[in-house]
């Protein structure tokens, strides 16, 4: 069976405030392969196996081609492979290119979106590619047919507006008590945004939004998924926030329970 894409892409040239999502690859496979753990996943799945995991590496970025080419592109390829993807690191912005390529091999699409914020702004400060637009470019492109976003904290007047027009179903982070469960029709594209989770869980990112979900619920969303997950992304992990690697490890961790349901669902 094909194996599981890894694709590093390290960019953030389109983050509001701070730099360093850009850094996050390298740090999340480090911790991915540290000895300081093992490669199983809670639910009995060992990624060790031989093929299970290809890491194909970071995203070529060259500074002429345009970078959105270049990550649609890379993400093409690895789907052809015929197994699913999950990207590594990034700002948000990223998941707009990855969706225009999974988009075009999955008829039926829904996006679950687990975030601190909407990211649905028409545009941010001026600019459309804004991570804090991915989600206006992804609907208005007709990229997915339906858009779940779990753990929102931040949302504007605008975003609320934004959401109506594109038909968001919502489930804020003050309704998440407890297990998230999800009522899945469709194979799932699975974005997360580490600060989704609490900064106390997960202090390495750009904006920190307290009232976040828990590690655990986040992991027990990702298992509770009973749709086929045909490629996932965890973006805006900023290692030059982290505190003594604990998000990087936490990104890891979200990394492994993916690719573990990926396997699971397709034995
Ligand atoms: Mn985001
Ligand atoms: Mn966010």
């Amino acid at each position: 069976m094909t194996g599981i894409s890894l694709l590093g892409i390290p960019n953030d040239d389109n983050s509001s405030f701070l730099k360093g999502p850009a850094e996050a690859p390298a740090h999340i496979r480090r911790e991915l392969r540290s000895d300081a753990f093992n490669l199983w996943t809670e639910t009995g799945v060992d990624l060790g196996v031989p093929g299970r995991l290809t890491d194909r590496g970071d995203v070529p970025f060259d500074g002429s081609t345009d970078p959105w080419e270049l990550i649609e592109q890379a993400v093409a390829d690895a789907l052809d492979t015929g197994g699913p993807l999950i990207s590594l690191g990034g700002d948000h912005a990223i998941t707009h290119p990855i969706l225009r390529a999974v988009r075009r091999r999955q008829p039926q699409l829904t996006i679950v979106h687990v975030d601190a914020h909407p990211d649905i702004y028409q545009s941010f400060q001026g600019n459309p590619r804004s991570h804090a637009s991915p989600f206006a470019r992804i609907m208005e492109d007709g990229l997915a047919d339906h858009l779940l976003q779990v753990g929102l904290r931040t949302t504007t007047g605008h975003q609320r507006e934004q959401q109506r027009r594109y038909g968001v179903e919502v489930l804020e982070a003050r309704s998440c008590t407890g297990d998230i469960r999800l009522d899945l029709q469709t194979p799932v594209y699975l974005s997360i945004d580490i600060d989704g989770l609490d900064p106390a869980y997960a202090p390495g990112v750009s904006h920190r939004e307290p009232g976040g979900l828990s590690s655990r619920q986040v992991i027990n969303l990702i298992q509770a998924i009973d749709q086929p997950i045909v490629a996932a992304d965890v973006v805006e992990y900023n290692p030059r926030c982290d505190i003594s690697q604990i998000t990087a490890v936490v990104a890891a961790k979200l990394v492994k329970e993916i690719a573990g349901m990926m396997v699971t669902q397709r034995a």
